[in-house]
C-alpha cells in the first residue's frame, strides 16, 4: 500500500491525504474542482503548522508531508497506478455510483475501492464494479487528524483478505479500527443522526434556544460539543442526506428530517463549510455566535 488516491478535497478527503501523506504513503488528491484542491492543500499546510508549534512534528516532518502529497483534477489517470483509493467525494448516491463505475475501469486489478461514506450502501457501490470483493468502508471522523475511530465497513461481497489489509492499514496510520456491517447509518450515525435530528426538532418547536440545546447536551451529558454545533461542524447537507438515508433504508418515519433542516439546507446554509448554519462562523475564529436566525 504504497501509492494512495483520495477523491473528494473537501472536509474529509483533506484530513484524509494529511494522515496518509503524514504515514510515509504517495498520495494523489483528486476534486472536479481546482479551488478545493487549493484550499486543501491550504488546511493541510495549517493544519501541520499546528502541529509543528505543539511539538508533534518537526519542520522536516512537515515538508516531507507536503511532499508526499500531489493534487490532480483527472480521476482516471490518478487511479491508473494506485494500490488502494479512498473516495470521500459529496455524499449523494448517484455520484459515488458513477465515481465507482470510473475508479473500477481505470484502477489496477490488485487495487481496493475504499468509500469514506457516512451512510450510503456499501454492497449497493460495491454492486456496480467488477470487483465486489474488494469494495469496503473506510469511515473516517471529522477531524480526520485528531480522530482515532475509523469504522470499517463490509458490504455482503466485501472479503476476509480486503478488510484484514484494511484493518491493518488503519492501524498503521495510528487509527483505532472498528469492523461492522453494512447496514444503514452502520453504527456511527444510526445513533448519532437521529439525537441531531431530535436537537433540531427541539429548536424548531421553541423547546429551546441553540445555546440551551447545545449547553444542556455538553454540561448534562459531558458532549464535548453541543449537537447543534456538532451538526454545524459535520455540514448541514450531509446530515441531511444521511438521515434520507436512514429514513429510505429501514421505511421508519423516525428517521424523517426536520423540516427546519431541510429549509437550511435549501437555504444553503451548510454550517461551518458555508460561513454559517445554526452559528456563524468567521474564518479564525473558534468564537461560537448563535446565527441571527435563532436569535430571540
Ligand atoms: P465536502 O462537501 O466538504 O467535500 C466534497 C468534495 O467532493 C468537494 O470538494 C467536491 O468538489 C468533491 N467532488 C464532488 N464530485 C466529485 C467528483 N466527481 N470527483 C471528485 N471530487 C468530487 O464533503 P465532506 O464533508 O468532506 O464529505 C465527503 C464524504 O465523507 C461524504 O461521503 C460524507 O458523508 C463523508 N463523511 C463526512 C463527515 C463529515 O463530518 N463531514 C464525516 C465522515 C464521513
Amino acid at each position: 500500500m504504497k501509492n494512495i488516491v483520495v477523491i473528494g478535497a473537501g472536509t474529509m478527503g483533506n484530513g484524509i491525504a494529511h494522515v496518509f501523506a503524514m504515514t510515509g504513503h504517495s498520495v494523489n488528491l483528486v476534486d472536479v474542482s481546482p479551488d478545493a484542491l487549493n484550499k486543501a492543500m491550504f488546511t493541510i499546510s495549517k493544519n501541520l503548522d499546528r502541529m509543528v508549534a505543539k511539538g508533534s512534528l518537526t519542520e522536516d516532518e512537515k515538508a516531507a508531508t507536503l511532499a508526499n502529497i500531489t493534487t490532480n483534477t483527472d480521476l482516471s489517470s490518478a487511479a491508473a497506478n494506485a494500490d488502494l483509493i479512498v473516495e470521500a467525494a459529496t455524499e449523494n448516491v448517484d455520484l459515488k455510483l458513477k465515481i465507482f463505475r470510473q475508479m473500477d475501469e481505470n484502477a489496477p486489478a490488485g487495487c481496493i475501492l475504499a468509500t469514506n461514506t457516512s451512510s450510503i450502501s456499501i454492497t449497493q457501490i460495491a454492486a456496480v464494479t467488477k470487483r465486489p470483493t474488494q469494495v469496503i468502508g473506510m469511515h473516517f471522523m471529522n477531524p480526520v487528524p485528531v480522530m482515532k475511530l475509523v469504522e470499517v465497513i463490509c458490504g455482503y461481497s466485501t472479503s476476509a483478505e480486503t478488510l484484514k489489509t484494511i484493518m491493518d492499514l488503519s492501524k498503521a496510520l495510528g487509527k483505532a479500527p472498528v469492523e461492522v456491517n453494512d447496514y444503514p447509518g452502520f453504527v456511527a450515525n444510526r445513533i448519532l443522526m437521529p439525537m441531531i435530528n431530535e436537537a433540531i426538532y427541539t429548536l424548531y418547536e421553541g423547546v429551546a434556544g441553540v445555546e440551551e440545546i447545545d449547553t444542556v447536551m455538553k454540561l448534562g451529558m459531558a458532549h464535548p460539543m453541543g449537537p447543534l454545533q456538532l451538526a454545524d461542524f459535520i455540514g448541514l447537507d450531509v446530515c441531511l442526506s444521511i438521515l434520507r438515508v436512514l429514513h429510505d433504508g429501514f421505511g421508519n418515519p423516525k428517521y424523517a428530517p426536520c423540516p427546519l433542516l431541510v429549509n437550511m439546507v435549501t437555504a444553503g446554509k451548510m454550517g461551518v463549510k458555508s460561513g454559517e448554519g445554526f452559528y456563524v462562523h468567521t474564518a479564525g475564529s473558534k468564537e461560537l455566535v448563535v446565527s441571527a436566525n435563532f436569535k430571540k
